[in-house]
């Protein structure tokens, strides 16, 4: 039977052949400067994905701010849905988009509550991974990389969210093909990395990408990756 997944679409899920940094070669480098590395969740999986959802187009800090004050003016879930839309705009304001992201809020959690019958995710780690990422996915406005986070950081399981740091330093290292979208990353690089590499990688990626690797200027003359690294000094 003929693939229904064009040849071109194909080749983006598909690792590189071979790969110009290994992944070990990226641990051994990189984990003394930014390491150790510990998985400790931050929130139970309904907080995260919530907090997931506050993060969108703007800062961390700005999502935390938010959510915290979310939680001192409607303290449970039940309470947020049930409440006036425009009440949980103002109190997550200093997220930015507070219109859209409190109709969202609100769907999410009424699409939880219908299809679970309660307000926790916790059960999505007994699911395998694809089962658990399909089941978020499924939820309103849950991309791959909101998902993934929940399943990484909420309930340990071995998915690695590809944020825009770790797409851009997986392309310039060769982890990825070139033109693979950062959602069709989480796919290439699941398929690259052993289960227990990918919180780590995740991780070390970002934090590379944030201090190292930048958007416009990497650094490279100070990479410990400089020398197998395909992309060094080609950024004018
Ligand atoms: S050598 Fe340059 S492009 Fe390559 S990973 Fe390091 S900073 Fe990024």
């Amino acid at each position: 039977m003929p693939s229904r997944i064009s040849p071109a679409w194909r080749r983006r899920l598909t690792p590189p052949r071979t790969l110009p940094v290994p992944v070990d070669l990226i641990f051994e480098k990189l984990e003394p400067r930014y390491g150790p590395i510990e998985w400790r969740p931050r929130y139970n999986a309904l907080d995260e994905l919530i907090f997931t959802v506050l993060t969108q187009h703007t800062s961390d800090l700005n999502a935390e701010r938010a959510f915290d004050e979310l939680r001192r003016r409607i303290p449970t879930w039940g309470e947020v849905i049930e409440a006036d839309t425009r009440a949980v705009a103002d109190a997550i304001q200093s997220g930015g988009l507070a219109n859209q992201k409190s109709v969202r809020i609100q769907s999410i959690l009424r699409v939880v509550l219908r299809r679970h019958g309660a307000l926790e995710l916790e059960f999505l780690k007994n699911l395998e991974l694809d089962e658990a990422r399909r089941w978020l996915t499924e939820l309103p406005g849950v991309g791959p990389k909101t998902a993934a986070v929940v399943m990484a950081f909420a309930l340990g399981m071995p998915a690695m969210p590809v944020d825009t740091h770790i797409h851009r330093v997986s392309g310039r290292l060769g982890l990825i093909r070139k033109g693979t979208s950062a959602d069709d990353a989480h796919v290439v690089l699941e398929k690259i990395l052993e289960p227990d590499d990918r919180f780590g990688l995740h991780v070390l990626l970002i934090t590379h990408g944030r201090q190292i690797c930048k958007a416009r200027r990497p650094l490279c003359g100070e990479c410990p990756l400089e020398e197998p690294c395909p992309s060094a000094g080609t950024f004018g």
